[in-house]
């Protein structure tokens, strides 16, 4: 075929995510994916390192994940899941119920990061407008990232994402995240919050903010927020749609912590990256606070798709993945390089800081000019790392990896070779 050709046939009526299609390059027109490689549509190979914005831990076409979903494909592709239920579901629930924090019994599903946080949310403020006690508003931090849906935009503090909306948002009150030398700052600003009881929750993406450039901070730091919300009856909201299913080097980050949050969102890589799928969790409590003769009381909430079984069978696939000893060997073995190209660069002239947990690894760009989210420098970056066939997206000039746990020492190296190269020379 001729080059380019669906790079061309997209401009015509395709509208991307996060594009300013007036400036924007063209897009790659990707025909094939196996493992950590992508490949274009004129032959040219990419390393996938951010697993397709965090998708992808298990590689793709992974062909587990790809038979279980072609079984329930043709057992039960799909049924309502009002007033009906399925084993998928069942069995999905029941083996999260082991993975998770022990406090999480309940399960809601919906199809997509952004809305399961809009159920968390939605299930903070509707526990107390039931109990007839006015607490209408939430707690998120700085530069936090949950979706794009409105109360998940209006808990996210990158604001260019959100400008244009504000009038139209839920009431969200922001504080500073809390990494080194941030956190009496921190507490101290969601103590004065919480004494106001105006706030239902709180919403925090646990030790990594993954959208503001892989922002990390203490587990000791979350415990004690999580306990002084849990003293004054403030929910906790544990977005995981980013940290879950390993990547922090266990299950969850909430794993790390001593506190148990009353809700967890999950999402991305919960199916492997093949069919869109989250879910919200719950603790029995929060259940009960809508639990009553009262219609009324009920959540209102649902999607078509909901607990959709074709997606169900492909989280499943995924778990028996992540509980795979290939895949554990794996997220430790990228760690460990992680580490040592660390301790190989953090001296170099031109990096500000690195910062690693699990299989995330940042790294932040000394810059004269202060760069936004979306600049110039961020944008060369971006070409080059394309032009050498890796796929990153740097965040201002953070530059991160997130690689599938099946990318193999070598091609981790490869990348690594491309951030040093690419220090060098911008
Ligand atoms: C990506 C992300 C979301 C939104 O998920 P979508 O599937 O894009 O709606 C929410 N929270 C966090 C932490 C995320 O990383």
């Amino acid at each position: 075929m001729e080059n380019n050709y669906l790079q061309k046939a997209d401009e015509k009526h395709l509208w991307h995510p996060y594009t300013q299609h007036k400036t924007a390059q063209p897009h790659i027109a990707i025909t094939k994916g196996k493992g950590t490689l992508l490949w274009d549509e004129n032959g040219k190979e990419y390393i996938d390192a951010i697993a397709s914005w965090w998708v992808n831990p298990y590689g793709h076409s992974n062909t587990h994940i790809a038979d279980a979903i072609y079984r329930q494909l043709t057992t039960l592709e799909h049924v309502l899941f009002g007033g009906f239920t399925h084993e998928p579901a069942i069995v999905l629930a029941e083996k999260l119920m082991k993975l998770l924090p022990d406090n999480q019994q309940k399960i809601f599903f919906s199809d997509n990061g952004s809305t399961a946080v809009e159920v968390a949310i939605k299930v903070a403020l509707q526990f107390y407008y039931n109990k007839g006690e006015k607490r209408t508003k939430i707690i998120a931090f700085e530069n936090a990232f949950h979706g794009d849906t409105f109360a998940a935009m209006a808990a996210s503090g990158i604001s260019f994402f959100t400008e244009a909306f504000q009038g139209a948002m839920i009431h969200v009150e922001r504080i500073p995240v809390p990494t080194a030398g941030n956190e009496d700052r921190c507490f101290e600003a969601i103590s004065k919050l919480i004494a106001t009881k105006e706030f239902a929750g709180f919403i925090f993406e646990p030790l990594v903010q993954g959208a503001a450039g892989m922002v990390m901070y203490a587990p000791e730091q979350l415990d004690r927020l999580i306990k002084l919300c849990k003293e004054n009856g403030v929910f906790t909201i544990a977005d995981e749609v980013m940290t879950g299913f390993g990547k922090t080097g266990k299950n969850f980050a909430c794993d790390y912590l001593q506190q148990q949050p009353d809700m967890m969102c999950l999402s991305k890589a919960l199916t492997g990256g093949t069919i869109p799928m989250a879910l919200t969790t719950f603790t029995a409590a929060l259940f009960d606070g809508f639990y009553d003769e009262d219609v009324n009381k009920a959540l209102f909430h649902g999607h078509t798709f909901t607990a959709n079984p074709t997606g169900c069978a492909a989280a499943l696939a995924g778990l028996e993945l992540l509980e795979s000893e290939a895949v554990k060997s794996g997220i430790k073995r990228i760690n460990e390089q992680h580490l040592s190209f660390q301790k190989r660069i953090e001296n170099h002239p031109r990096v500000k800081t690195t910062r690693i947990l699990g299989v995330i690894f940042a790294l932040e760009f000394i810059r004269d000019d202060a760069d936004s989210y979306y600049g110039d420098f961020r944008n060369k970056l971006y070409a080059f790392f394309i032009e050498k066939g890796v796929i990153m997206r740097p965040v201002g000039n953070i530059v991160y990896i997130l690689p599938p746990y099946v990318i193999s020492a070598e091609e981790l190296e490869k990348v690594y070779e491309i951030i040093a190269e690419a220090l060098d020379k911008f």
